[in-house]
């Protein structure tokens, strides 16, 4: 038996042969694909000859195919249906794959055919897409390090080495201190407003503990809890809520003062090493931000009105209550001016949601108005589990654009969450077309019965569609571009664009029929949905912009900087933006903001989500000014915005979407910030 991952698979559209794959091609598959691909790097380096485009980032663009074909399917499986030895062997690829990529983007040589072929660009003549890859490929080199000398490198290689365990150390804190946080609670009563399931779920935690009889609230994060908004006991929420932003600052052998500043002084000077000011000025050279400057002043216009607007809320929620709202009081507060203001109960739209229609009558049909295109089921061509459903996907004049895959039930071999992966990327270089999957987690009903969403799932689902037309659509030459291979901070856009239409009238009559009734959603429903869309906006925008602006201004400091107090440098740099505010706490203080000084790799980046939220609002506002669902306004986005893929930069395919650069004033008034 030869290995699949070893040649192209021959099945429609390249889909990957997923009957001959097992467990065991997984690692050989790995070990070929990695010295291949090393083999043909240095088949580039080697040669003595005038740097070009042909001789250097073709051949790199075409060298690592079977590493990328073990590798998709592979991480494909381990997200969506692991098991034991996929897990293990996931554990013990991971750092490898880092090893071998290091060594690629540190290759002296590689750097100095880009780097030539770089400082020549104008004089080459190369179309558009050719200059970005060199322009790309020189960038990320850079700012890896490539161009450092040897002793340099091996610096950059120690500081790395340091990053990579107090990550780890900051991540394990963190867990630990969680867990030994959790509040005992001795009488039931005192966990009196929750759902009978969730008080069960607390005993059962407790069991788990030795505490039989006794009730254990477990933390999250971020700093809020789920059940802040239901527990009647203030003394409880308050205990829950100094436990929750206590984490990492009690000093002791899991408090992570220290390691917040060393973690933030060595990315400094990492930073100053590869040349750059500070952390952010390096990591945000590569996304579509550019630097630091460019992301505080979207921020700062956030901070002001949202800061304001909190202020509004916290006054509502005062005379509700009757007393002072502190932090641990706001979630409870707000639910109970919610359900008296807006009385909003999702759930009595679940019959509504019946999953097979809001796929072919909701997420499929908004497709087929904007864009023309039409889905036919393909029993005959097997993907990665029974479960998972193939759709080929044409155009209207019936070329084909690519095969979408959709895997929506949750099981236990499959992680949480929801997202899009390419399991085929499209690229005109390697003659690949795409094939792209969704992944949701919706509970399989029993047997006979239908499968109804919630109103959060259909969101979701209208989301990852959107990821998946990003995927699909990308008509790119080079494989570096295809679909959603863009930036952090932009590759959102696109899904969060998508949902609009999720309540567009016309796509909602379409699908939000009764399953038994046949009857329609009844119009005020979603009247009830949108006339609170902006309540509590001032709290959620804040406690998020304080967390934003708190990274900004750990990964801003220089390597001549030192900060010695965590708490002084946090409450400095949030009363500088005025979201200081006690009763709205930072969404993640600094001892516990997880996202940023572990291993997540958001650092410097968490203001990503509001950075293509900017450009998801103001698309919305076109397509509604522009006459909403036509094919018209489809075409236009997936020519010059979809389609376009990583192969330029995004903005400036924004800008040819868009007709200018994205305003801000669609955001502030979708989050009622005027
Ligand atoms: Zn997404």
């Amino acid at each position: 038996m030869t290995n699949p991952f070893l040649a192209p698979s021959t099945l429609p559209y390249g889909m990957p042969p997923f009957a001959d794959i097992t467990d065991d091609d997984y690692r050989p598959a790995f070990e070929i694909g990695m010295q291949e691909h090393l083999d043909e790097i240095r088949a580039i380096t080697v040669k003595r000859d005038v740097p070009t485009f042909e001789n250097t980032l073709i051949p790199l663009e075409k060298a690592g195919q079977t590493l990328e074909r073990v590798a998709t399917v592979f991480f494909n499986k381990v997200s969506a249906d692991g098991n034991d030895a996929t897990a293990a062997l996931e554990e013990e690829i991971a750092p490898l794959l880092a090893a071998h990529s290091d060594a690629i983007r540190l290759d002296s040589q590689l750097y100095w055919r880009i780097k030539t072929i770089h400082d020549q660009l104008d004089e080459l003549g190369l179309d558009d897409e050719s200059r970005y890859l060199v322009e790309r490929y020189y960038a990320e080199f850079t700012i890896a390090g490539a161009g450092l000398d040897d002793t340099e490198k091996e610096k950059l290689r120690d500081f790395n080495q340091q990053l990579s365990t107090l990550t780890t150390r900051f991540e394990k804190n963190l867990l630990a201190d969680t867990n030994d946080l959790a509040i005992v609670i001795e009488d039931a009563a005192d966990l009196a407003g929750l759902e009978p399931g969730e008080i069960s779920a607390a005993a059962e935690a407790a069991k788990d503990r030795g505490l039989d009889g006794k009730y254990l609230v477990t933390l999250v994060l971020p700093t809020g809890h789920p059940w802040l908004s239901s527990l009647t006991d203030r003394g409880v929420r308050e205990r829950i809520m100094t436990a929750s932003r206590s984490r990492g600052n009690r000093g002791g052998e899991w408090d992570t003062n220290q390691l917040v500043l060393d973690i933030t002084r060595l990315r400094a000077e990492r930073a100053r090493l590869l040349g750059f000011a500070s952390h952010a000025d390096w990591v945000i050279a590569d996304e579509t931000a550019k630097n630091p400057g460019n992301v505080a002043a979207m921020l700062d216009k956030l901070a002001i009105p949202a800061a304001r607007n909190a202020k509004t809320e916290q006054a509502d929620l005062e005379a509700q209550a009757g007393h002072p709202i502190e932090a641990h009081d706001w979630a409870f507060y707000s639910e109970k001016v919610r359900q008296a203001k807006y009385d909003v109960d999702t759930a009595q739209m679940r019959p509504y949601f019946e999953a097979e229609r809001v796929l072919q009558s909701g997420v499929f049909y908004a497709a087929t108005k904007l864009y023309g295109i039409t889905f036919t089921e393909r029993d005959d061509i097997p993907a990665y589990h029974p479960d998972v459903r193939v759709f080929e996907v044409k155009n209207e004049d019936g070329s084909p654009v690519g095969l979408y895959t959709l895997d929506l039930y949750t099981r236990d071999s499959k992680r949480g969450g929801a997202w899009m992966n390419s399991l085929i990327s499209q690229s005109q270089l390697l003659g690949h077309p795409v094939v792209v999957t969704n992944n949701l987690n919706v509970p399989k009903p029993a047997v006979g019965e239908p499968t109804l969403l919630t109103y959060d799932e259909v969101n979701t689902f209208f989301h990852e569609f959107g990821h998946a037309l990003h995927g699909l659509f990308a008509r790119v030459t080079y494989p570096k571009f295809a679909g959603t291979n863009t930036f952090r901070d932009f590759v959102e856009f696109p899904s969060q664009v998508n949902e609009m239409w999720m309540l567009w009238p016309e796509v909602l009559e379409n699908y939000a029929v009764h399953y038994q009734t046949g009857e329609p959603m009844p119009k005020e429903f979603v009247e009830k949905i949108q006339a609170s869309s902006a309540f509590n906006e001032g709290f959620a925008t804040s406690e998020y912009l304080a967390a934003a602006l708190l990274d900004q201004a750990w990964h801003t400091i220089t390597a001549d900087d030192s900060v010695t107090d965590v708490a002084a440098f946090e409450a400095a740099a949030l009363a500088k933006v005025g979201l200081d505010n006690p009763a709205v706490p930072t969404r993640y203080s600094s001892t516990y903001f997880q996202h940023v000084m572990s291993t997540s790799a958001y650092d410097a980046g968490y203001y990503s989500y509001i950075w293509s939220e900017v450009l998801d609002a103001d698309t919305v506002e076109w397509f509604k000014s522009n006459g909403g669902l036509t094919r018209e306004n489809g075409d236009r986005f997936r020519s010059r915005l979809l389609g376009v893929g990583g192969s330029k930069d995004p903005l400036e395919a924004f800008r040819d979407f868009r007709g200018r650069d994205a305003d801000i004033q669609p955001l502030l008034d979708r989050r009622g910030l005027n």
